[in-house]
């Protein structure tokens, strides 16, 4: 394993105290390695799990030519431009029975959706197109061409292909095609478990009475759901004071238990401030040359704050206490690498979150040098194009800002002042929250 010195040495421009969002991407791809560990689990309880090794398909899917449609199958080789061709009907296939004989010449076979095509049968008209006469049917001119409404075999998967990459996030569709490849069991990555505590001597759980000066803990419940959605083991481990045992005793029990480790709170600069020195110091001591606190200021807004660091193998990321910073330094930093920790690709489609670009509805002060992310809702305008505008207040305790919003405009380290009309990023949550 890297040590934490080696990776920042090779990150050009680290500063600790001031990081920049990419630079922060690559120091977290360097220090999160995915985990081992692998399982064989039934394929209906694999949705979201993240696949151990190629899946490839025992068979061809479909297994046989058939017809994508509702009608009659003949030779395509018959049919001539500008006229109509006339069949004998000889017989019908039903969907899931096998293979018709094949057929002579000037003949067609009534075909339901699914049916097997016989050799020699390429083609399929809709039965809505052709006239019935008895025995005969009429095709009229230029309705179909030959090859049409025809599915061929191993078109969706060809026996031997690679159907699903090692290190797919399997989505409902994931599922699916496994299971159109007959395959009842799959082998993944062993579930995450990932252990969080909120931190700070005013911080009230569910169930205390309310009393002044208090504020009832909100961020153990948006990480919780944020991990519960990526399907992580999520481990509670309550309020921390901030005090430097009890912290003490909560990093030793959180590392022993879990694979990654959030804490919020007591990362910035105020006197009870605990959190990062005890991380810094617990995992020097603990596992010299391997643990260690990385950073601890990002340049970012909301989420300036935030310690990184590593107890032995175990990552730990100390969030900022503000309920909205918390959101998103979790959706910018923590989530992506605790996927590529649970064995995700970086590539993988499901967990890319692409930016669109949609157009401010207002002005927006921005100081260049950091990136920020405002809560907005994403709208279609009236002229097509995506416009944004922000939800009220933006400050980063502001929970309901997050909770109106459908996204997150992020307007990169360089960008200045945000005119109206000026187009913007925005990050959608569908997807994410
Ligand atoms: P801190 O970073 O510990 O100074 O906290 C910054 C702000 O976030 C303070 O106003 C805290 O009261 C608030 N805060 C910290 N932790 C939580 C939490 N778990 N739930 C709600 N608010 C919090
Ligand atoms: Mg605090």
């Amino acid at each position: 394993m890297q040590s934490l010195d080696d990776i920042a040495a090779q990150l050009q421009g680290y500063d600790p105290q001031a990081l920049s969002v990419e630079g922060v991407h690559s120091f977290l791809r360097a220090m999160v390695q995915p985990l081992q560990t692998t399982e064989s689990v039934p394929l209906v309880e694999a949705l979201g799990r993240v696949l151990a090794e190629a899946i490839v398909s025992p068979l061809d899917v479909p297994a046989h030519d058939n017809s994508a449609m509702d009608g009659y199958a003949f030779s395509g080789q018959a049919l001539h431009a500008g006229q109509t061709l006339t069949l004998h009907l000889a017989g019908t296939a039903l969907a899931g029975q096998a293979g018709a004989q094949p057929l002579a010449a000037g003949q067609c076979l009534k075909v339901m959706t699914g049916a097997v095509l016989p050799a020699g049968l390429d083609t399929v008209v809709p039965q809505e197109l052709v006239r019935a006469d008895g025995g005969q049917i009429h095709i009229p001119a230029n309705c179909v061409r030959q090859g049409d409404n025809r599915r061929l075999r191993g078109e969706d998967v060809a026996q031997g292909s690679v159907a699903l990459q090692a290190g797919r996030a399997l989505t409902p569709a994931c599922v699916g095609l496994i299971a159109s490849l007959g395959l009842a069991q799959v082998n993944v990555v062993r579930r995450l478990r990932v252990a969080y505590f909120s931190t700070g001597d005013e911080i009230l759980s569910l169930g205390d009475a309310p009393r002044e000066g208090a504020v009832y803990d909100s961020n153990r419940y948006t990480v919780r759901g944020m991990l519960q959605n990526m399907g992580m083991d999520c481990i509670d481990l309550g309020v921390v004071p901030d005090d430097p045992q009890a912290l003490q005793a909560a990093f030793r029990n959180a590392a022993a238990c879990a694979d990654a480790i959030i804490t919020s709170g007591g990362v910035s600069v105020g006197e009870a401030d605990h959190t990062k020195a005890m991380m810094r110091n617990l995992a020097h001591s603990e596992t010299p040359g391997e643990g260690g606190v990385a950073f601890w200021r990002i340049a970012m807004r909301p989420g300036r704050p935030m310690a990184v660091g590593r107890m032995g193998p175990v990552p730990l990321f100390g969030l900022p206490g503000n309920p909205v910073a918390v959101m998103v330094t979790f959706l910018a930093f923590v989530r992506p690498a605790l996927w590529r920790m649970a064995g995700a690709r970086d590539d993988d489609p499901h967990l890319q979150t692409p930016l669109l670009q949609a157009r401010s509805s207002e002005a927006i002060r921005k100081k260049a040098g950091r990136t920020e992310y405002q809560r907005v809702r994403v709208s279609l305008a009236s002229d097509g194009r995506l416009q944004v505008q922000t939800t009220g207040q933006q400050g980063s305790g502001v929970l309901s800002s997050m909770v109106q919003a459908n996204g997150l405009m992020v307007l990169e380290h360089e960008r200045g002042d945000v005119a109206v009309g000026d187009t913007v990023q925005v990050m959608m949550f569908a997807g994410l929250l």
